[in-house]
């Protein structure tokens, strides 16, 4: 059996309390009240003596004075005692208080006043152990007292919620802390603890009831709901407390009211469950390393991402997962970390390479941020699969090159029916020299001569044929370093102009870009053909072309012509695709031009030609210049 035992040493002590038990209450009466009774008795003694004046003196004595002796012994007063008696021998054997005694004159006398004297020292004594008796009760009680008052006190004053009780569950103490949790006030010592919570279930009371027989029963947490409806949990334990050599006097209850700290809990778990479902449905890979790089987390859609069964990735070096980082980026976030975030890596996005646990490789963006853990730091990768988004740049470049070539077929029409008349005439030269040989015969003088011409015409179209071969076919794209001024004289040669417009353009060297040459052609035989175009009606038609140099970085190349301009309600739409104002117009022509410019890192734009037609300005970056 388990029990707190209150009482300590205290067992001789009590059998001492045990023996005083019976003591009058005249012990508490206050000592000139007894001494006065006494006097009364011994007082009333000496008046009665003229009544016993025949008595023998010793005899006298005893009636007189024994009634005093008896009164003092019992009012524990051992000096009383004395006092009488020799107040007896006094007023008995000398002449002081009225006439002379008779003298003791029979044996009688003497043995009853020795009698008298063993009487009087009896009950001496007997005073003084009553009185010894009740000195110690007193202190007893006054220990008493004080144990109670300082077991009290420290209970009253432990910082715990506790609270003791007798054998009936009434109130002995209870701390501050007990008062203050259960809302209760001082005065509920003395009541019963089932009185003071009425809500107490059977549980509980059966829990009382085993402490009672001598168990120690706890619990770590309970919930308990107040018939004010306040709902609490408590971390709870009821021990029996012992009374030496009496048993268990009661029970101890210590209460803890852990309601804040089983809130606290709720709301972290509420907390991890909810970022738990985030994790776990965020369509981003989310990795968590410690310091070392070990993997701590990694959400489904990392797991899936890297191909890893979750347990898989747990305490894996991140290092795995990136090849690119295989020189220690982690270690990197923590220098970030340790420069105070002067960082080029924490909170910056990313593309690396990722790999799978197949050893593919992937492209990945990745945002790392960082979070203190335990006072160490922790980093949160955040990273997106970029390899669906590579493949639809890709795609798209593909459909752009395709939709660029198709465009260029497109503008066939017109640069076929205007190149037809350019080869027409060398094939026409070609026919009339080889006419001329052949009147001439072969042998004749100037045969060498009119060969190589026939040679030279056919070069030539051979050269007009091989230019919009080159231009039409389709192939990848290739930038080089071109000079600009080349590149529009070979656009020139395929848009020969049917508006019969003269064309003002002054080759400049030093225009050196990177481009693909056929696509900056297409642009340039695009515009062309648009001025051209706008001019057929036009009286002077001229388009001019420019080169120039806005900064050094960049060059201009603009078309003017001065034709009847753009409408202004055109203008917003003239770079949209499938926009045309023509009859037979696909309106591909501007909207390819600036996605090949802008491509190229180049822009393009429209403005009104003074007094009237239209400029279209594309610029390139320059030859080593940024893209
Ligand atoms: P398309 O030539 O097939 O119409 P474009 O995209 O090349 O397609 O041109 C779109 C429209 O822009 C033309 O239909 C025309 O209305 C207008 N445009 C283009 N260039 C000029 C120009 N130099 N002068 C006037 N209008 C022009």
């Amino acid at each position: 059996m388990s029990g707190t035992e209150i009482d300590g040493g205290l067992a001789r002590k009590a059998a001492a309390r045990a023996a005083g038990a019976w003591l009058p209450p005249v012990s508490n009466w206050p000592r000139p009240l007894r001494l006065a009774v006494i006097g009364a008795f011994a007082l009333v003694g000496f008046l009665a003596r003229g009544g016993f004046a025949d008595q023998p003196g010793a005899a006298m004595v005893h009636a007189l004075f024994d009634p005093a002796l008896l009164v003092a012994a019992l009012l524990l007063e051992p000096q009383g005692v004395v006092a009488v008696f020799a107040f007896a021998v006094v007023v008995s054997c000398t002449p002081l208080f009225g006439p002379p005694p008779a003298p003791l004159s029979s044996m009688f006398d003497y043995v009853s006043l020795a009698v008298f004297a063993l009487n009087s020292g009896i009950l001496a004594l007997v005073a003084r152990a009553l009185e010894r008796l009740s000195r110690v009760r007193g202190e007893l009680d006054a220990l008493d007292r004080r144990n109670a008052e300082q077991l009290s006190h420290f209970i009253e004053q432990a910082p715990a919620a506790m609270a003791m009780f007798d054998r009936d569950m009434r109130y002995l103490a209870a701390s501050a802390r007990w008062r203050d949790d259960f809302h209760l006030t001082r005065d509920i010592v003395g009541k019963s603890h089932y009185e003071v919570f009425p809500e107490i279930g059977d549980a509980w009371k059966a829990d009382h009831a085993a402490a009672l027989a001598g168990e120690t029963i706890r619990s770590d947490r309970d919930f308990f709901q107040r018939a004010d409806g306040e709902k609490l949990w408590l971390r709870w334990e009821v021990r029996p407390w012992l009374r030496p050599g009496d048993g268990v006097g009661g029970v101890l209850i210590f209460c803890e009211n852990i309601s804040d700290r089983v809130a606290i809990r709720q709301a972290l778990e509420d907390n991890e469950r909810r970022l738990k479902a985030i994790l776990d449905s965020a369509m981003e890979a989310i990795v968590t390393i410690d310091a070392e790089g070990k993997i701590i987390s990694a959400n489904p859609a990392a797991c899936e991402m890297f191909g890893y069964a979750p347990p898989e990735l747990m305490g894996r070096s991140v290092d795995g997962l990136m090849p690119g980082a295989s020189h220690g980026e982690h270690r990197r976030y923590l220098s970030a970390y340790a420069r105070n975030r002067e960082t080029r890596v924490v909170g910056r996005r990313r593309v690396i390479e990722g790999r799978r646990k197949d050893g593919s490789v992937f492209p990945l963006e990745l945002t790392v941020s960082e979070a203190k853990d335990n006072g160490g730091v922790i980093f949160v990768g955040f990273m997106r699969d970029l390899s669906p988004i590579e493949e639809e740049k890709r795609r798209v470049n593909a459909l752009r090159d395709e939709l660029v070539h198709v465009s260029r077929i497109n503008d066939m029409g017109e640069v076929v029916a205007s190149l037809a008349h350019e080869v027409g005439q060398p094939i026409a030269a070609i026919l009339n020299f080889a006419a001329a040989h052949r009147r001439a015969g072969t042998g004749a003088a100037g045969e060498v001569d009119i060969v190589a011409r026939i040679e030279a015409q056919a070069r030539r179209a051979g050269e007009i044929l091989k230019r919009l071969r080159g231009f039409i076919e389709k192939r990848p794209e290739m930038r080089e370093t071109e000079d600009l001024s080349a590149l529009i004289l070979e656009a020139l040669d395929l848009t020969p102009s049917r508006s019969r417009a003269q064309i003002v353009f002054v080759p400049q060297h030093g225009f050196e870009v990177v481009v693909d040459r056929i696509q900056i052609e297409q642009v340039m035989v695009n515009l062309l053909q648009n001025a051209d175009e706008a001019l057929r009606l036009a009286e002077a038609p001229e388009i001019r072309i420019t080169l120039a140099r806005p900064d050094p970085e960049r060059v201009s190349v603009s078309v003017a012509d001065n034709g009847p301009g753009v409408e202004p309600e055109a203008r917003e739409k003239l770079f949209s695709a499938f926009y045309s104002t023509k009859r037979f117009g696909m309106g591909v022509g501007l909207s390819i031009s600036k996605s090949i410019v802008e491509a190229h890192g180049g822009e393009i734009r429209f403005r009104d030609h003074a007094p009237h037609g239209a400029v279209f300005e594309f610029t390139l970056p320059t030859a080593g210049g940024p893209p």
